[in-house]
């Protein structure tokens, strides 16, 4: 099966008051075509540390990372940014909406920057949201919406350009525990019917037995 990742010896440390600390020790990892996974592990365990290198927002890392057969050590600046853009979407604990637009605009404007062409972008915009229960919302701010429904326009923002892999950082970490598991519900279905691959971090175990496969960091290392 074509892998969307391949992580091999990772390794990840920060120097804090002349300590160093090791997050990453060499963590290995595949993420298959259309498989969703999730990375479980307690506060500080260096589940974000990992998405970040992933997600190519920080260098400093030792090890291989590939993403869709490239190796991340062998992309320049715009590289990086044409991966992050064309291959990549991403969830984060906290919304990041752009409060000046509201939930249609949020999704439409990163298809824009990928280059499609205006009436189709609002069409796919519309259309994710609905999907997620939002037909009702589209012209509202993030500000006018519910903690759920800012975390569902950012599902629908991720999955916009039809990422190959979604990375995301507990999506639903900062939602009750009802209306995280609505979301979580409706974030997996929506991830499977697009076909992306998922890594998702998360604390929570009961989120974590709802993906195809639980991978748990412990000591800096994937079990
Ligand atoms: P998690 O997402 O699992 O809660 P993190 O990846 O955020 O864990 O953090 C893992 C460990 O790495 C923590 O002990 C944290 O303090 C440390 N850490 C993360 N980022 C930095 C940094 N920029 N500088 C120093 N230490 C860091
Ligand atoms: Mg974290």
């Amino acid at each position: 099966m074509n892998k969307v990742l391949e992580v091999r010896g990772l390794q990840r440390s920060f120097q804090q008051g002349g300590v160093t600390i090791h997050v990453l020790r060499g963590v290995n990892l595949d993420v298959a075509q259309g498989e969703i996974v999730a990375l479980l592990g307690p506060s500080g365990s260096g589940k974000s540390t990992l998405l970040q290198a992933v997600g190519l927002l920080e260098g400093g890392f030792e090890g291989s990372i590939r993403i869709n057969g490239e190796e991340a050590a062998q992309l320049d600046n715009d590289g990086r940014t044409r991966v992050r853009r064309d291959v990549l979407g991403f969830v984060y604990q906290f919304h990041h909406l752009l409060p000046d637009f509201n939930a249609s605009e949020n999704v439409i404007l990163p298809q824009l920057i990928h280059g499609a062409e205006p009436v189709p972008a609002r069409e796919r915009a519309e259309s994710l949201l609905s999907s997620l229960g939002l037909e009702h919302r589209l012209t509202h701010r993030p500000s006018q919406l519910s903690g759920g429904e800012q975390q569902r326009v950012a599902v629908a923002r991720a999955l916009a350009n039809r990422p190959s892999l979604v990375l995301a950082d507990e999506p639903t970490g900062n939602l009750d525990e009802a209306t995280a598991d609505i979301v979580f519900a409706e974030f997996l279905s929506l991830v499977r019917n697009e076909g992306s691959a998922a890594l998702v971090a998360t604390h929570n175990e009961r989120i974590a037995g709802k993906m195809d496969r639980v991978l748990r960091l412990h000591e800096g290392v994937l079990e």
